[in-house]
């Protein structure tokens, strides 16, 4: 007598798509599939997703309960342990067998262990899909055998193994599951901020899968085409801004690999080119989650054991003016505004906020990579860990800690007629481009013009760049002989905030 087959949960994570998810389509090709996410924060060890990151789920989940919805499932959505809920569905549904996308993580990885172990002990089978990386960050290795620490290296290691077909398309239609399952709304996980904060992240984007194709279309033009001239500029649109659906899994970064390598040989050279730049950066992806995965230690620990003796310096009033774009620096300020406003900051300017925080300010990378945590849509564990410990000179590849951004020179280079600032810092938009990097050099007539008053209408800057350079330069001096003042500091390391 014929059987129907018996339901499969897909257990949707970071893998927000339909599309291309090789989980999800193995599990329709057999039969009823329960999709199901747990809202299970308290098992993200010490970095639960963020503010930023919570507004971005809550509207990716609803855009993917829509899709599932006109493909003929529900969403299930639970609360609590991932392991219990997922038996706990299991049970109501008869399903008999979970799927999921691998998940990198050091908190996420452990989960895994144990979720497999708790279903396996219920009788569940459970099967790992590939699809969150182009490499596989066990497998990448030196000469020696050894994991790489620069990029340079990784990149030529793996580049040329990555091959990606074209993506499988989003199926048609999924069968349910015949049996009732209880579900939470997705508004119950209470994900979207209390204070009316992210008003502007919905002007700038749009969660889920379609806003992630969309958002690929949108570079395949022109944009991709200028990416190595225009990636630096923080005033113009010229990188992709993929980087919160590829943290969400809306594309699969495969997808995205296979569009570009595919347009790249119908392009010109000078194209091609651009094209392997991006290409390359989502190397730089890969390479963070290679280095998290094989230095777990590092979202709060410096790679450079030399750097754990840095002096680092504890001012809440300077930090709060960082966090808040009210340094005096107006590059620095931008950005820091721009990532309140939409959650987002640009490349270059990330780089120079950090370098401002770190250098200037002598303030501890942790405690930037925290504020970034809670406030950047794009929020990654892996990447924003590089990103902070490349900045302050003590992670994989990192910048000498020695070479300090000048904020006025690099506002001069990169934003040389000062649109960005004027964008993010309407109270600088009349000044002069010749001063709008450093206002406290204007003449007094030319402030007065632009109804600057410094200190009263916008900030006097907080240090003076070049004393603060010599403060930093002489402190890694004492980090690096280790000294009994570093031990001190050692003792009130941030380690763990
Ligand atoms: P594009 O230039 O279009 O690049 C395409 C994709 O490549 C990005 O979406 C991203 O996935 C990847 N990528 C690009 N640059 C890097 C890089 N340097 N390291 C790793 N991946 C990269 N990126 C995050 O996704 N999340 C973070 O939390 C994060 N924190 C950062 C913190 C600091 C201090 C710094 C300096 C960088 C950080 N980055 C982070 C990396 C980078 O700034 C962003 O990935 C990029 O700005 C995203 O914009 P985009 O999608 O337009 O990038």
């Amino acid at each position: 007598m014929f059987q129907a087959p018996r339901p499969i949960i897909h257990w949707f994570r970071r893998d927000l798509r339909l599309a291309d998810n090789a989980g999800l389509l193995a599990a329709a090709a057999a039969g009823p599939v329960v999709p199901v996410f747990v809202w299970a924060p308290s098992e993200d060890g010490d970095w639960p997703p963020g503010a930023a990151s919570r507004w971005w789920l809550h509207h990716s989940l609803a855009s993917l309960a829509e899709s599932l919805a006109s493909r003929g499932v529900r969403l299930v959505v639970r609360r609590g342990g991932c392991a219990d809920e997922l038996v706990s569905v299991a049970r109501e549904t008869g399903a008999h067998a979970v799927h999921f996308e691998r998940c990198y993580e050091p908190a996420a990885l452990a989960r895994d262990t144990e979720v497999e172990r708790r279903l396996a002990a219920a009788g569940l089978v459970t099967r790992a899909f590939d699809g969150a990386l182009l490499t596989d960050p066990a497998a990448v290795r030196t000469k020696a055998g050894r994991p790489f620490r620069v990029f340079t290296p990784f990149w030529r290691a793996a580049a040329d193994s990555i091959r990606r077909d074209r993506p499988s398309e989003a199926p048609v239609a999924i069968a349910p599951a015949s049996s009732a399952v209880r579900s939470l709304a997705i508004s119950d996980l209470e994900l979207l901020p209390r204070i009316d904060w992210a008003a502007g992240f919905s002007e700038r984007w749009q969660p889920g899968e379609a806003g992630a194709t969309r958002t690929l279309d949108a570079l395949l033009g022109e944009r991709v085409a200028t990416y190595s001239e225009r990636r630096d500029l923080p005033a113009v649109a010229g990188t992709s801004r993929l980087s919160p659906h590829l943290h969400f899994g809306e594309i699969s970064v495969g997808a995205v690999w296979h569009v570009l390598s595919s347009t790249k040989k119908r392009r010109k050279a000078s194209a091609a080119e651009a094209i392997d730049a991006y290409l390359r950066q989502l190397g730089w992806r890969d390479f963070a989650y290679h280095v998290l995965f094989n230095f777990p230690h590092t979202p709060v620990v410096a790679l450079d054991p030399a750097m754990e003796w840095f002096p680092w310096v504890s001012d809440p009033t300077a930090l709060r003016a960082w966090q808040r774009g009210q340094t005096g620096y107006p590059i620095v300020d931008a950005g820091m505004r721009e990532l309140w406003g939409t959650g987002w900051m640009h490349n270059r300017v990330r780089m120079i906020v950090a370098s401002f925080l770190v250098k200037d300010l002598l303030g501890d990378w942790r405690l930037g990579a925290r504020w970034f945590w809670d406030t950047l849509v794009d929020a990654d564990l892996a990447n924003n860990t590089l990103g902070w410990q490349w900045a302050a000179g003590c992670g994989a590849d990192a910048a000498p800690y020695f070479r300090v951004f000048n904020p006025v020179l690099q506002g001069q280079k990169f934003d040389a007629a000062g649109d960005y600032v004027r964008r993010w810092v309407p109270e600088l938009a009349k000044l002069d481009s010749k001063w709008i990097h450093a206002p406290w050099l204007a003449p007094p007539l030319a402030l007065l013009e632009a109804g600057v008053e410094l200190g009263r209408t916008y900030p006097s800057p907080i240090v003076d760049h070049a004393e603060a350079r010599q403060r930093a330069l002489a402190a890694l001096q004492e980090a690096k002989k280790g000294t009994s003042h570093s031990r001190r500091h050692r003792g009130k390391s941030v380690r763990g905030i």
